[in-house]
């Protein structure tokens, strides 16, 4: 039976209230009336259930679906401004012992390098993201007890904190790894990591065991119920998210949504980023093989409509996507993306001959991180290397309380700007630095508050002359 706030993972992702829920959606979608009345009813910014999500997701009358699209975006201004926060993966390990039919990790590939860091190592890749003018990495590891052990994880996340090279330093680390104990999310707790990203892959039960044929990964209900650890163990931030196309895109994206309302019915904190990554070409891995793989239209409005619903929350985006995938949905509520990225193995670093491919998934977006700085430039964003809530003590509910007010635009736009000028100082080819100068002029007359304005003018005058690291 459906229990949002229930801690069993079939209670709270209940396979018939998805049922439900897709026929809710099926038999009202030519309801004019009542998706009207659910667009102005997201339209006062405090969310919608995933019932009515759905029916949203499910309407395909054009001008409707133009003002859910129009709605995404005002959201994603209201509440964050028009800054997108900048991020990069940083992938330890590709040993893995599970069986993920989608990934090229999975424990019997053998068509791809197996490798994993060393500390120095790691050293290398963190200098060189550093010297791109990265703040905030996703560590990634395959799941192996063996290799990939939680105190190599724990040693990784302290290395990578005490590299300053130059005026770099990696100011965020979230995490991305395999679901695990209270105990053992007590400790990257303790490590001082930012967000526990964890990717439910689909919430269709029967399919995940598919998909996960062997491994302790196939444990529907152990993977379900990582969240609810985490959060028991302290870690407040947490990221959701699934793989669009490995199952009927509906029934996750409703499965996405009753998760984040059962974080929020049982530790009083939605998720704080949900992420949408979606099937994509890797070695040994074909999209053909996978029927749901979803269209970019489709795409979109997954976006939009998770935008209006959980207005809270960030949203990211990864180079899976590319440049003007990426482009059209950062008009509808994405609020933070990956640029530079290399999803192979020390792949910073060390460039990789092709016959050593160690990269989990195809980039579709190649670009340098400073070639997508200039173009967010171009499209009017401001490029943000903000990692300041959660070293300001900004984390969980706290952190939601203040989204929800409207006061976290209050910091977020004074502290884009100044780590852009970090960026600028720098890291910024000469071009990238002329319409970085010019937007932060610009902005600056935006800021409303005239005491938080005068400050930030003082904080970027002292960049300028050297100093590093403010924030609000
Ligand atoms: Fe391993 Fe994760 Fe890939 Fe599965 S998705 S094979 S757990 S790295
Ligand atoms: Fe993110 Fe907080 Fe910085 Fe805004 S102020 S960009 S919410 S870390």
């Amino acid at each position: 039976m459906y229990k949002a706030d229930s801690k069993i993972a079939e209670e709270f992702i209940d396979h018939q209230e998805i049922l439900d829920t897709l026929e809710y959606a099926r038999n009202n979608k030519s309801n004019r009336d009542l998706i009207e009345q659910l667009i102005d009813k997201a339209a006062q910014f405090k969310g919608l259930s995933h019932r009515e999500a759905a029916l949203l997701l499910e309407c395909d009358q054009p001008d409707l679906t133009e003002r859910i699209f129009r709605l995404a975006q005002e959201i994603k201004h209201k509440f964050y401004g028009n800054r997108i926060v900048m991020f990069a993966p940083l992938y330890l390990s590709n040993y893995c012992v599970n069986g993920c039919v989608y990934c090229p990790y999975h424990l019997k590939n053998k068509t791809i390098a197996r490798k994993k860091l060393t500390q120095e190592e790691i050293r290398k890749e963190v200098i060189a993201l550093q010297d791109m003018g990265h703040k905030r990495l996703a560590l990634e590891a395959g799941e192996d007890p063996l290799r990939n052990p939680m105190e190599y994880i724990l040693e990784s996340i302290q290395t990578i904190y005490s590299i300053k090279h130059k005026n770099g330093a990696i100011r965020r680390v979230n995490v991305n790894i395999a679901a695990t104990t209270v105990e053992n999310y007590r400790k990257l707790k303790d490590a001082g990591i930012g967000t526990y990203i964890l990717f439910q892959e689909t919430y269709h039960k029967e399919n995940y065991e598919s998909l996960h044929p062997t491994g302790p990964k196939s444990k529907y209900a152990y993977h379900t119920e990582a969240m609810d650890r985490a959060m028991e163990a302290g870690i407040d931030d947490v990221g959701l998210g699934v793989l669009f196309g490995l199952n009927t895109y509906r029934y996750d994206f409703t499965g996405l949504l009753m998760h984040a309302e059962h974080l929020e019915a049982a530790f009083g904190v939605g998720p704080h980023t949900i992420s949408v990554p979606r099937i994509c070409p890797a070695a040994d891995i074909a999209t053909q093989d996978f029927p749901d793989a979803i269209s970019d239209d489709i795409f979109c409005k997954i976006v939009a409509v998770i935008r209006i619903a959980v207005p809270y929350t960030g949203m990211i985006i990864s180079t899976r996507e590319s440049a003007a995938t990426r482009r059209k949905v950062l008009n509808l509520g994405i609020s933070q993306i990956s640029g530079g990225s290399r999803t192979s193995v020390g792949g910073y670093a060390i460039p990789e001959a092709p016959e050593e491919n160690s990269a989990q998934f195809d980039i579709s977006d190649t670009r340098t991180l400073d070639e997508v700085v200039n173009w967010l430039l171009d499209l009017g964003h401001i490029p943000s290397f903000c990692t300041a809530c959660y070293r300001a003590g900004r984390t969980g509910d706290r952190f939601m309380s203040l989204v929800k007010s409207g006061q976290i635009a209050n910091c977020c736009a004074p502290n884009a700007l100044m780590t852009l000028k970090e960026y600028l100082e720098d890291y910024a080819a000469p071009d990238t630095r002329a319409k970085g100068i010019r937007l932060i002029k610009k902005e600056l007359e935006h800021i409303p508050n005239p005491k938080i304005k005068e400050i930030a003018i003082r904080n970027l005058k002292e960049i300028e002359e050297g100093k590093r690291d403010f924030r609000f």
